[in-house]
């Protein structure tokens, strides 16, 4: 029998193909073009205020603190609040421009937990990132409230999150940055690609130039007509080549048009693992993580709690079940390990965490054969 893997990409080949045509057909596969395109439609498809199309989520972070950091006077060493509960480039994103991260534990919906955000503000922090969490929000309008009356910037990890809509609404206005993944095995999948959106114009001006390594092309652009110094451009400071190309645009377009529609299938596998497991729920030896009223999560993974986790695991994996575990904490890596033992629930949670398969591929027949499996081994 084949294998269950916890999450594949799926993309509509032929329809993909004839939007990478197109670039392949006029020459075109670099910045322009279809990432033009990609970002029109997807401030249409958010209402947010602008949205710059970069080579991964990660990128997209970095430019997120850079930007941040520059515009209001941050120094090396100044804090930002985090989730150890989280993929890696949540934090390295913080370090990469010498930010300090102060992680905080998290609560139920395993996203930071407001009551103990507010212990951990100090003179010098200066922003808190939220990660959502499989698409979750957990009490992020608590956290965006926390932020306003602390004056600390408020950037969103939405890696997980692009479709997440709360009472109708695209989750992230309130937010300074919102970053999306478009990474092959996220929710709205391309080879590798991302998304950051600045609430601030200026911003979101200067992370183009910034991402583009530092080039700026208005001076010259502005004051000849003729020609003659159409190859000349300034570059006032040193960038990154973050930017996002038309060959990633083109595979984002496609996965953009059936994203609602998708995270529609997603939310029915996830009610059928809650129907087909209730047995277990009810006698205590599994538990979902639950949803604050109001949410359409976009469901990248579903995740459930349960005990001798490790065991459970192996028993799947002998009867072609591959499972995910996210996260380890990001707190047992080396370069934050000075905050090991610093978020007690975030360690108990993490011990019993585990992540359902959940993708476009995945039948109603592979969830009873999953659930029948997890049934006997509990
Ligand atoms: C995947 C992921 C990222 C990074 O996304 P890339 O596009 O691969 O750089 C950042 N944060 C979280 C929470 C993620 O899961």
């Amino acid at each position: 029998m084949e294998n269950i893997q916890v999450l594949k990409p799926y993309y509509r080949v032929d329809e993909t193909l004839a939007e990478i045509k197109e670039c392949l057909e006029i020459g075109w596969t670099g910045m322009g073009f279809k990432t033009e395109k990609i970002e029109e439609k997807w401030r249409e498809y958010t209402g947010l205020n602008n949205a710059y199309f970069v080579n991964s989520a990660t990128s997209g972070l970095h430019l997120a603190f850079k930007e941040l950091k520059d515009k209001y006077g941050w120094q090396d060493g100044d804090e930002v609040i985090t989730t150890p509960f989280t993929f890696v480039s949540t934090n390295h994103a913080i370090k990469y421009e010498n930010l300090s991260p102060v992680f905080a534990d998290v609560d139920e919906y395993l996203c930071l937990d407001p009551l103990d955000v507010a212990k951990k503000i100090t003179p010098k922090t200066k922003a808190l990132i939220f990660v959502g969490l499989t698409g979750n929000i957990g009490r992020y309008y608590e956290i965006v409230e926390l932020c306003k009356k602390n004056n600390l910037k408020l950037i969103l990890d939405a890696a997980h999150m692009a479709g997440t809509r709360f009472n109708g609404e695209i989750v992230g206005k309130e937010s300074d940055v919102v970053v999306y993944s478009f990474q092959a095995v996220k929710n709205m999948p391309t080879a590798d690609s991302g998304m950051v959106c600045f609430k601030d114009d200026e911003l979101d001006k200067n992370a183009r130039e910034i991402g583009w390594l530092g080039i700026n092309k208005d001076t010259f652009s502005r004051t000849t007509n003729e020609g003659v110094y159409k190859w000349k451009y300034d570059v006032p400071n040193i960038g990154y080549k973050y930017h996002g190309n038309s060959i990633m645009a083109a595979m984002a377009l496609v996965s953009l048009k059936y994203l609602d529609e998708d995270n529609k299938y997603r939310r029915e596998i996830s009610s059928l693992y809650q129907e087909k497991l209730k047995g277990l729920v009810s006698e205590g030896k599994l538990s979902f993580i639950p949803q604050p009223e109001g949410l359409e999560s976009s469901t990248h993974v579903v995740q459930i709690l349960i005990d001798n986790r490790d065991k459970v695991l192996e028993s799947l994996y002998a009867a072609n079940i591959y499972p995910g575990v996210h996260y380890t904490l990001n707190t047992e890596y080396a370069p934050y390990d000075y905050a090991n033992n610093t978020c007690p629930k975030a360690e108990e949670y993490a011990k019993r965490v585990v992540s359902l398969p959940v993708h476009m591929g995945i039948t109603e027949e592979n969830i009873s054969y999953i659930c029948k499996v997890l049934m006997d081994v509990l």
